[in-house]
């Protein structure tokens, strides 16, 4: 992707999504508006349908963290056809406020990513109700970090023996990016890049998306971060990547 437009220009990213979904398997709605801004998700047509694998990603929660919302662009671009069987709901980016502003929070200055215990929120009163009865063989969240060296994901441990989908994911990224190699981030046991934190160990401020996701729709997630301070089109290209080897790897 080259880096032909603002990273922060929402309006741009929709108008790329709106052009990009013409004859495609998928649908753009508007749903709701969150600070002034209209919030936006794409489903597959054969959503809901019963028997197809079944996806979930949302990008750009946090506003300064570009990579995510344009990486799903660029994804979604390349993988037109494989919408046509499978059952897909995503959120090109959950906090447009945030993105213009590059700032983490929304308007109010809540951290978005932290409300999702509280079903009266503006974004989980948008969000929660399309997802009611709904089961995803895999959700993904995409992220990027200020802090990071490199790129790493979270994969929440559900007990039993980890397989080794979060160390491909992190193989498909190091094409562009290396992996982080702090042992410790955020407070937690970082090994290799993966960061697996218990259900029973979660942050005080609030409920991630993530835990909601997997304590509600399905158990298998993948939170995907990159470094906020490298090279733009790297950050999209090792998400890209990222996302492409998480739902080969689990949606066969
Ligand atoms: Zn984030």
């Amino acid at each position: 992707m080259r880096q032909s437009y603002s990273v922060h220009n929402y309006q741009a990213l929709m108008h790329r999504w709106k052009t990009l979904l013409v004859g495609c398997d998928l649908y753009l709605q508007e749903i709701s508006v969150l600070d002034d801004f209209p919030l936006f998700e794409i489903r597959t047509h054969c959503q809901g349908k019963e028997g197809l694998p079944s996806l979930y990603i949302s990008a750009g929660i946090h506003g300064d963290e570009p990579a995510s919302s344009w990486a799903l662009l660029q994804w979604v671009g390349k993988n037109k056809k494989l919408f046509q069987k499978l059952s897909a709901i995503l959120y090109p980016c959950l906090n447009p406020w945030g993105m213009v502003n590059n700032t983490r929070s929304n308007q109010s200055g809540q951290d978005m990513n932290r409300i999702w215990d509280d079903a009266d929120s503006e974004l989980t009163r948008a969000i929660l109700p399309r997802l009611h009865g709904l089961s995803f063989d895999l959700s993904l969240t995409l992220h990027e970090d200020y802090d990071a060296n490199g790129i790493y994901l979270y994969e929440p441990y559900l007990g039993g023996r980890n397989d080794l989908v979060a160390s491909e994911i992190l193989r498909a990224g190091k094409k562009f990016l290396p992996i982080d190699r702090r042992k410790r981030i955020e407070g937690r046991i970082c090994k290799q890049g993966i960061i697996r934190p218990r259900l029973s160990n979660l942050p005080e401020d609030g409920i991630p998306e993530a835990i909601y996701l997997v304590r509600n729709h399905g158990r298998r997630h993948f939170t995907i971060e990159t470094p906020s301070e490298e090279n733009f089109v790297q950050r999209v290209n090792a998400q890209q990547e990222m996302i492409d080897c998480a739902i080969k790897q689990i949606i066969k």
